[in-house]
């Protein structure tokens, strides 16, 4: 039975990076019908906060992400690893260390001031075991460490295959420091053999934690679990993906209005694709095609064209009351969602939606351009009221129109058409000045969907009222003076 778990430590927020780990285990457990095991690394107390931790669980649940199990929260199994540590000293695997940070500091400064390599040099696995119980007895500040022993430490990544490290490289490093609190090694092997996970499936910033990690599991006489260390995402520059590249903390692609299931499909692509197209698959999809051995070593790249790209295919795609879930909140945050209207305008929004989602790329987007259609109010852009707004012939002209729109009995965009290009004619202007001030003076902008539609969406009444908000519009125009003569 396949165990995987997911161990963030909640000093910050929950980024791209952790979130693929994450994903990994999970499609690998949802796979192999095994169990995810949650984990919160929570033993650096003073860098921890429940309130990351909260805000991971958050980021979690917002992808689509749950697990069997957990969280299980170190800092709650301090007593466990303490206990760990002096059974491995008692099976003499491990050794009780005296030595001050100020002494190793200094024993180190000579070691490397004479050329030499330094690693702890051993000195208190030579006390006896006199001076030890004295020191002891004292209740004098005492470490826990590993007792290194000799050879090589291989293992098979299943991601980079074969890798062998002589333990001579390595050190007695530190299992339980001197004030009582276990190192991350300590506390990773014992949680991992507590909750008989299988497979390890993490970064590969742990490949060198990895052998130093076997041997405790081999002092400890219990079974390695495989391990698989995912490569290291690149920013589009080729150095590691930081925040030098802009966003990288999940919950704030949640906040620019990604849709969840787009930014699993593009996490999950960083390593690994689930087909030959390119396209948004179904977490069943993903499911179904995961394996450990089709995840590519090479470094993958941050494309946020790339979610961008997904993001708006998926607005597209997917079935609008669905869409329009999605929406909700967004639109809850304009203030212009309430049940009532949703109830009886249900029809009148799925077709807006329709209309406008061409050109929205994010929910964000799409709920700007839903705002004009559902508010009273447009919020106008300048530079658009200075491009389309300022002829000073536009007032006589759109006067005209709402005339001519105010005989019309069915508001609907072929009718509207002819009587636009029908006044255009008449007055001996262009369709497009008309089309280009209708725009701004009903969405607020000069770019958006067919005009005839928009108006047809808009009904008569609010074309009619925006069709009087010339002088509004203008107001957005912080300089005077700028009205032109035509
Ligand atoms: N807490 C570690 C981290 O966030 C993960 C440790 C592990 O997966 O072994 O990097």
């Amino acid at each position: 039975m396949v165990r995987v778990r997911f161990a963030p430590s909640p000093t910050g927020q929950l980024h791209v990076g952790a979130l693929r780990t994450a994903l990994f285990n999970w499609l690998f457990a949802r796979h192999n019908r095994g169990s995810l095991v949650l984990r919160i690394e929570d033993t650096d107390v003073s860098r921890s906060s429940e309130e990351m931790t909260e805000s991971i669980l958050e980021a979690l649940q917002w992808v689509g992400l749950n697990w069997d199990e957990g969280p299980i929260y170190q800092s709650q199994r301090f007593d466990i690893y303490r206990q760990a540590a002096r059974q491995l000293v008692s099976l003499g695997q491990a050794y009780y260390c005296f030595c001050t940070p100020e002494e190793i500091e200094k024993r180190r400064l000579e070691t490397i001031s004479s050329g030499q390599h330094w690693k702890y040099d051993r000195h208190c696995l030579h006390l006896s075991d006199q001076e030890k119980n004295e020191r002891l007895e004292k209740g004098l500040p005492a470490a826990i460490r590993f007792l290194m022993p000799e050879g090589v430490t291989e293992f098979d990544d299943l991601i980079h295959g074969h890798i062998a490290v002589e333990n001579k490289n390595l050190e007695d490093f530190v299992l339980l420091r001197s004030d009582g609190f276990p190192t991350y090694h300590l506390s990773v092997v014992v949680d991992d053999i507590d909750a008989g996970i299988t497979h390890v499936i993490r970064g590969d910033d742990h490949i060198s934690n990895t052998p130093k990690q076997i041997l405790l599991y081999r002092a400890f006489q219990k079974e390695i679990p495989q391990f698989a260390h995912l490569p290291l995402i690149l920013g589009p520059d080729r150095k590691k993906l930081s925040k030098r590249h802009g966003h990288t903390a999940v919950l704030s692609f949640r906040d620019q209005g990604y849709l969840p299931l787009v930014f699993f499909n593009f996490v999950a692509q960083l390593s690994w694709s689930p087909g030959k197209e390119e396209r948004i698959y179904r977490r069943e999809e993903m499911i179904e095609a995961f394996s450990l051995e089709h995840i590519s070593k090479g470094s993958p790249i941050f494309d946020l064209n790339k979610l961008q790209w997904l993001n708006s295919r998926l607005i597209n795609e997917m079935p609008v009351p669905e869409l329009i879930r999605e929406l909700r909140p967004w639109l809850e945050k304009k203030g212009l969602w309430s049940e009532t209207f949703l109830a009886e305008k249900k029809d009148w929004l799925e077709r807006v939606v329709v209309l406008v989602r061409p050109r929205s790329r994010t929910l964000v987007e799409l709920a700007d351009m839903l705002a004009p259609f559902i508010s009273d109010q447009v919020d106008y852009d300048p530079e658009a009221v200075r491009k389309h707004l300022l002829d000073s012939c536009l007032e006589e002209l759109l006067a005209k129109l709402k005339e001519d729109f105010k005989q019309l009995e069915t508001f609907a965009a072929p009718g509207l058409e002819q009587v636009l290009r029908a006044r255009a004619e008449k007055e001996g202007i262009k369709a497009a000045v008309f089309i280009h001030a209708l725009r701004v003076l009903l969405l607020g902008r000069a770019v958006g969907p067919g005009i005839f539609e928009v108006l047809e969406m808009m009904g008569k009444e609010k074309t009619l009222a925006r069709l009087s908000n010339l002088a509004e519009a203008r107001k957005m125009i912080k300089r005077t003076g700028e009205v032109r003569n035509g």
